[in-house]
């Protein structure tokens, strides 16, 4: 159902209230192409939100996928990846059939060890795994496997401890943090230097605008990104909300993750 669903965007014209109906080849064509773009060290940084919890930096370094999940045409026109990483099993995280889909020759995938254990033999040679608190070289970029888990006592099942990772990026020394889905934990508390960060929020699976806002204030990112902010539970977060509780703490930058009314 949600694939049929997002094989098409409806689009009502603001004036007249006509609707459009677009493919969605020509929603990644008009929305997805452009990206911001952060001027660093390094050269230029180009983020793509794509969807929900799914991100396409393009980097100096090579062009990385972040959690590819849906349609490979809202791929489209966008660089194949160079690097995918995985946070954790979650569908709307993870699906070997988008992998299968959009990974190019020579793309380097890397997973949490969960994840690694469920991809089909053809994804899983060449694979890496980093468990919470591993770090690797690929291309000159530091990866770190950053534990991503629940802490609060009944949403433990979600994402329990030890299993799912978020990820921080060193590209020359420009620090990128995706949090994975995850509540705030000592080592999130405990980042410093972080120049951009995709912070997660949404009920009862990840943090509430409130949380996301206190973890801000406490390890003080540059510029930060809400993502991951709807459910289709109802357990929708607020990223405006988000927005004026973190204030000058942080720089706030809105994503197009969404369709108008669309839940995640
Ligand atoms: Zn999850
Ligand atoms: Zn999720």
């Amino acid at each position: 159902m949600k694939q049929t669903r997002r094989m098409f965007l409806a689009s009502a014209a603001a004036a007249g209230g006509v609707v459009t109906i677009l493919p969605i080849t020509a929603r990644a064509a008009s929305h997805g192409m452009g990206g911001d773009m952060f001027e660093t060290d390094a050269g230029t940084i180009t983020v793509h939100p794509v969807h929900h919890a799914s991100i396409v930096l393009e980097t100096p370094a090579g062009t990385i996928y972040v959690d590819p999940v849906g349609e490979a045409a809202l791929y489209e026109g966008m660089p194949a990846p160079d690097l995918i990483l995985v946070t954790h099993e979650h569908g709307d995280h993870y699906n070997a059939e988008t992998l299968a889909a959009i990974m190019a020759e020579g793309t380097t995938l890397v997973t949490n060890p969960a994840v690694q254990g469920m991809l089909p033999p053809e994804l899983g040679e060449g694979a890496i795994a980093m468990a919470n608190g591993d770090t690797t070289d690929w291309e000159g970029v530091a990866i770190e496997a950053i534990p991503a888990q629940n802490v609060t006592e009944e949403r433990l099942n979600f994402h329990p401890p030890g299993r799912d990772n978020g990820y921080v990026l060193t590209i020359d020394g420009f620090r990128i943090y995706i949090s994975g889905d995850t509540e705030p934990t000592p080592e999130m508390l405990a980042l410093t230097d972080i120049d951009l960060c995709f912070l997660c929020m949404n009920l009862p699976f990840t943090m509430t605008a409130e949380q996301a806002a206190e973890a801000v204030a406490e390890f003080r990112p540059a510029a930060v990104y809400p993502y991951h902010y709807r459910g289709q539970d109802g357990g929708t977060q607020d990223p405006e909300t988000f927005a004026e509780l973190v204030g000058e703490n942080a720089e706030v930058k809105m994503g197009e993750w969404y369709e108008p009314g669309e839940l995640g």
